[in-house]
């Protein structure tokens, strides 16, 4: 089952699939991380992606759908997929779900959190591309051009919502919760 992990910068998603993933044996597929060590092994993708990461913007959706594909394709109908930082377009959306094996996505994930505090989380995380003025244009990018997504999201009866201003382990006690549920349903389907 694939799950959708959407919600701004810094609201903690990245955090979130990484205790799930290890506590249960999950795959937590993180495209900004992905994008991460491209740049930092310097290799031509990453020295593209780079130019676009540091301004804020999102890298291509050719790029981005070329690198999630494959990893949808190679996924065995037992694997829990949890998707961070992928789709962040109406565009990559719809890609996915065409790479998707019918009824594999199962839920996606909603996260929130005021804009004050994902902007206090980001300046605290320190990463090259969380300055002030970068995090302000991540920020409005996200609202543009990636929360439409919980619409589509919402339409399809996919979507959770978890609010995710509480203490890491209340967050993951949802996010759990949420996942065993999607889960319950995908197989008595
Ligand atoms: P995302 O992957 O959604 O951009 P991260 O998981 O990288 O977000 O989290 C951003 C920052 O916020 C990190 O420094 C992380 O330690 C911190 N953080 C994440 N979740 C919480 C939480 N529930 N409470 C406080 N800080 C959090
Ligand atoms: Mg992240």
């Amino acid at each position: 089952m694939i799950t959708i992990l959407l919600g701004a910068p810094g609201v903690g998603k990245g955090t979130q699939a990484q205790l799930a993933a290890g506590a249960h044996g999950w795959i937590h597929l993180s495209t900004g991380e992905l994008l991460r060590e491209e740049v930092a092994a310097g290799s031509e993708l990453g020295t593209q992606a780079n130019e676009f990461m540091s301004r804020g913007d999102l890298v291509p959706d050719e790029v981005m759908v070329g690198m999630v594909a494959a990893r949808i394709e190679s996924l065995s109908p037992e694997d829990v997929l949890l998707l961070d930082g992928f789709p962040r377009t109406l565009v990559q959306a719809k890609a996915l779900e065409a790479a998707s094996p019918s009824g594999s996505i199962g839920l996606a994930l909603y996260f929130t959190a005021a804009d004050s505090v994902l902007t206090q989380r980001l300046l605290g995380r320190g990463r090259k591309d969380d300055t002030e003025n970068v995090i302000q244009h991540r920020l409005s990018v996200y609202r543009e051009t990636t929360q439409p997504l919980v619409a589509f999201y919402s339409e399809r009866g996919l979507l959770s919502e978890v609010n995710a201003d509480r203490p890491v382990e209340d967050v993951q006690s949802d996010f759990l919760n949420t996942v065993q549920n999607a889960l319950g349903k995908t197989n008595l389907a």
